[in-house]
């Protein structure tokens, strides 16, 4: 009887390095030492055994049981670490692989625009100022001789939040916001955000606006003429050719349009300038006075100019751009060309 328990034994523990998976472990110990295991199974059959061996039977079915376990225990644990050595094989990291490049994005192009004509501002003495998007009709329309009824509130369609509250419909509003604030010498430029309800191949309902003011004593629309100059040749090349052309702001007087030949054409007249061979790029003129009562200037001791201009317009025409709605769009595949 002791001979079969020390085969099974062997038995067992020959069979034991053949077990190389958890699985497989595990079902050697249900077969051996589980409730219905081939050694419970012999541990059963002890009323058989001659009763002096009996105690010496028992003891070495008990040695077998806990050396086999301890056997099977051990196997499993150097199954786990080997599995664990598997997966930091597996993830090591390459140290000779090159590096992922992040994906850096870049300024959008009417951001782009919008610094570059600060920048050339900023060389002439003008501060950038912001001011709210959401204004009042007072800041927007009136305080810039545009009052109630009048009919240039026709020139501009209008988003209302409330009867007197809209979102701005140009800059403009900064420029009177600054006056109140300051004594002149003035000379800012204000860019920003611009609402009228407008939507097609030229017009987006949000659009971007850079506004200009300079006033001081004996400012004059020659100094209006030699800034606007300066800066448009800075934007597209000494060669461009420009014109002032008499035109009307209910907030300048007098007032004037200002073309430059067309930088698609040449000034032959193609689809972009209208056959004109001109394009209109920005609006200006000399302070009215009435806008400087307003604020509280004497318009007897001094005098200003303002201007105005679209970002979008000058982004088209700089890059070739034919619709205004593909700033807005997101799509990387015009973004990236910036
Ligand atoms: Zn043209």
């Amino acid at each position: 009887m002791l001979k079969t328990l020390n085969e099974l034994e062997n038995k067992a523990m020959l069979e034991l390095p053949g077990a190389t998976s958890e699985d497989a472990l595990n079902e050697l110990r249900t077969r051996y030492l589980g409730r219905k295991g081939l050694l419970t199974q012999m541990l059963r059959q002890i009323s058989g055994v001659i009763a002096e061996e009996r105690p010496l039977f028992g003891k070495r079915s008990n040695e077998i049981k806990e050396s086999l376990s301890h056997a099977i225990d051990e196997a499993l644990e150097k199954l786990k670490a080997s599995c664990k050595n598997d997966v930091l094989l597996k993830e090591t990291i390459d140290v000779t692989l090159p590096g992922r490049a992040v994906r850096l994005g870049h300024l959008h192009p009417i951001t782009r625009v919008s610094q570059e004509i600060c920048r050339i501002f900023a060389r002439m003495g003008f501060n950038v100022v912001e001011g709210p998007e959401v204004e009042t009709d007072y800041y927007n329309f009136e305080a810039l001789n545009i009052p109630k009824d009048h009919p240039a509130r026709d020139m501009q369609d209008t988003f209302y939040v409330e009867d007197n509250i809209v979102l701005r419909t140009h800059t403009s509003p900064v420029q009177i916001r600054t006056m109140e604030k300051m004594k002149p010498p003035v000379r800012i430029l204000s860019p920003g955000r611009v609402y009228r309800p407008d939507s097609d191949v030229s017009h987006t309902p949000m659009f971007h606006q850079i506004e200009g003011l300079m006033v001081d004593k004996g400012v004059t629309f020659g100094d209006l003429k030699g800034t606007l100059t300066y800066f448009l040749k800075q934007i597209f090349g000494d060669d461009i050719l420009l014109r002032f052309r008499p035109s009307f702001f209910p907030f300048t007087e007098p007032s004037a349009e200002v073309d430059i030949k067309c930088v698609m054409c040449g000034g032959k007249g193609c689809r972009v300038c209208g056959q004109s061979g001109w394009l209109e790029i920005l609006g200006s003129g000399m302070v009215d006075p009435a806008v400087f009562e307003n604020v509280g200037y004497d318009p007897e001791e001094v005098t200003g100019f303002a201007f105005g201009l679209g970002v979008e317009r000058i982004a088209m025409l700089k890059y070739g751009i034919s619709d205004i709605r593909l700033f807005f769009e997101n799509d990387w595949r015009f973004l990236e060309q910036f």
